[in-house]
């Protein structure tokens, strides 16, 4: 049996180790990046942490599975009929296909977001932000006026905790003097970390105040510049403008109508049937499937497990089990030591909660590397960057 899986992030990544290890044939891993990104500490990359707690190359995680072709490629279409994955490079005919290839930014058309504000999605994208932050601090020898996150979900809570330490942390180093840092969060909805617990909510504002992060709720961004970001109908300067809302799936799915149906609201995910298949032989897991709680990493980790078990049931021809999965645990840190991590109503915030949150982040390095190699990722959390200089370049 040979199974092609497109995608190295969490569902693809665990999905190749899972169905190794049950020994189930040939696979081929396909991905348009050499690495696997665990978007989890991008928050913490993007201020200063190490990057080798994001950034894992896909052959370190599969050096020790022969059975894994690991190929860096681009998929352009499926034809479902031939069993075939057309590739930017080359063909490759499955007997079964995993895609999970996440998804992607979406700007709501708002006026000049997609042109001037930063992300910290992408690796490129956390390389621009520092990079526009060091510029300024060593160039211009000044911090900026306001820093501006839009979106207060999990990513913008997340950054705006971490943001000000790392700018402190800068003009220390580079001896610019500054009279305080201005971080303004700005959510749409009535709440910040909207698809969250009202405890969740309260919690982590009280604690971004505290900081002191500036907390606009209800408060729509209409228009973007160079120079100025318009919050309903005021102008407020800004150079740092940073987009970590809005997701959509991946417009790959719409170019193949005749394989793929979509949800029709939220991210338009790909509708599939209790066993994660969306056509026949064609499963969709992680972000792109349209099932509770998509959108988290241990859900991806989930349907990756559950596909490795309905594949072995499949070749044995054994009963099959629809695919279930509980509410995952939530868990935000704000700064230094601090988080908030809640499961099925019972939370935890300050230390506890942190603690908590560094043992969720060590079980998913183990989930996908080996126990030496997921320790020393995991670890690399407490190095800050040093080659602040050199990085600017
Ligand atoms: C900034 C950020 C912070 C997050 N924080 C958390 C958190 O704290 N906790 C949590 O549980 N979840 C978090 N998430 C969500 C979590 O990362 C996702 O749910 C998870 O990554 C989904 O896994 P996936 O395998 O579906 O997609 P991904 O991990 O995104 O992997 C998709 C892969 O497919 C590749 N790809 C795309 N197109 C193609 C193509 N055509 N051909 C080949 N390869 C392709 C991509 O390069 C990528 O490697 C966060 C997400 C982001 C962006």
């Amino acid at each position: 049996m040979h199974t092609v899986i497109v995608g190295g992030g969490f569902a693809g990544v665990k999905a190749a180790l899972e169905i190794s290890k049950k020994q189930l044939g040939k696979i081929t891993l396909i991905s348009d990046q050499p690495y696997f990104l665990h978007h989890a500490t991008l928050y913490a990359t993007a201020t200063g942490r190490s990057t080798g707690e994001s950034v894992v190359p896909l052959s370190d995680i599969f050096a020790n599975h022969h059975d894994v072709d690991v190929v860096l490629d681009t998929m352009e279409s499926i034809d479902a009929k031939q069993h075939i994955v057309v590739g930017k490079e080359k063909n490759y005919h499955y007997d079964n296909l995993v895609v999970a290839i996440g998804v992607v930014t979406t700007y709501f058309g708002i006026k000049g977001m997609d042109k001037h504000s930063f992300g910290i999605k992408t690796l490129d994208e956390v390389s621009e932000f520092k990079n526009h932050i060091k510029s300024e601090i060593l160039s211009d020898k000044k911090l900026d006026t306001n820093y501006v996150i839009i979106g207060a979900g999990p990513t913008g809570v997340e950054l705006a905790g971490a943001l000000q330490a790392y700018l402190l942390e800068l003009c220390d180093t580079h001896m610019v003097k500054h009279a305080g840092v201005n971080i303004t969060l700005v959510e749409a909805a009535p709440k910040i970390l909207p698809r969250s617990s009202d405890t969740a909510s309260k919690k982590v504002q009280k604690r971004l105040e505290k900081l002191g992060v500036t907390v606009l709720v209800n408060h729509k961004v209409e228009a973007l510049s160079d120079r100025t970001i318009m919050i309903d109908g005021k102008r407020i300067p800004t150079h740092t403008a940073v987009w970590t809302s809005g997701v959509a799936n991946h417009p790959f799915f719409a170019t193949q109508p005749e394989i793929f149906t979509l949800l029709d609201k939220g991210p338009r995910p790909v509708i599939v049937d209790d066993h994660m298949q969306a056509y026949e032989d064609i499963y969709v897991l992680g972000d792109n499937a349209a099932v509770p709680n998509a959108g988290v990493a241990w859900t991806a980790l989930r349907s990756a497990i559950f596909i490795a078990d309905h594949l072995a049931r499949k070749m044995t021809q054994r009963p099959f089990k629809k695919y279930h999965y509980p509410k995952p645990t939530e868990s935000f840190p704000i700064g230094d030591g601090w988080a908030y991590t809640e499961w099925r109503g019972i939370y935890a915030a300050g230390k506890t909660g942190y603690l908590l949150r560094r043992f969720m982040e060590k079980k998913n390095y183990l989930a996908l590397l080996p126990r030496t190699q997921a320790v020393g990722a995991w670890k690399s959390h407490t190095i800050r960057e040093s080659d602040v200089v050199t990085d600017t370049n």
